[in-house]
């Protein structure tokens, strides 16, 4: 998808695979997987030394990696002010999609994003400086910035809407432009 979006990829799996880079996309999958993935390969402080002046994208388990309060258990990068409860809509069988409103990405014109939640976290409470992006009917925050941080509940990767995808370019873009 990034790809399609315009972007050069690369996977990531050890520290020195970050030099270089622009932005980061830490996927969804099993964030107590992915967390001692990264402490057992060394990718804890590069990843925060990373992220200290790069954009980074979480979608779902990468969002429970971005957060500082995860309720019970230590958080991991421990970086957006937010508070992610894990699989808060049930068991991998609950998953679901929803037409999910982003005012960010739809620009005055109705046209919800069809977001696919597996097994998905939430985010409890939006703190400090991160803010919603988006909302669930039931009133789930499941969408959040925070300056060049970015955090999904769902995995817009897996549908045709290349939105989310473009929004974290033109991020990435921004920081680049800086200074
Ligand atoms: N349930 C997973 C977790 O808690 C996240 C699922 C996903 O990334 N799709 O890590």
């Amino acid at each position: 998808m990034l790809r399609t979006v315009g972007a050069e990829t690369v996977e990531v799996r050890l520290p020195h695979q970050l030099e270089g880079l622009d932005a980061l996309v830490i996927p969804g999958g099993e964030s107590t997987t992915i967390g001692k993935l990264v402490v057992r390969f060394e990718l804890l402080e590069p990843l925060r030394i990373f992220a200290g002046h790069r954009p980074v994208w979480g979608t779902c388990a990468g969002m429970i990696l971005l957060a500082r309060d995860i309720g019970k258990g230590e958080p991991l990068l421990g970086l957006m002010d937010i508070c992610v409860e894990r699989n808060a809509f049930g068991r991998q069988t609950d998953s679901f999609t929803a037409a999910l409103p982003v005012p960010a990405l739809e620009q005055g014109v109705e046209r919800p994003f069809p977001a696919v939640f597996i097994r998905a976290p939430i985010i409890r409470q939006a703190r400090g400086k991160a803010t919603e992006l988006a909302r669930l009917s039931d009133g789930s925050v499941v969408a959040a910035r925070e300056g060049r941080w970015l955090a999904t509940s769902f995995h817009p990767e897996l549908t045709g809407d290349d939105r989310f995808h473009r929004y974290f370019l033109e991020m990435v873009r921004e920081s680049v432009a800086l200074p």
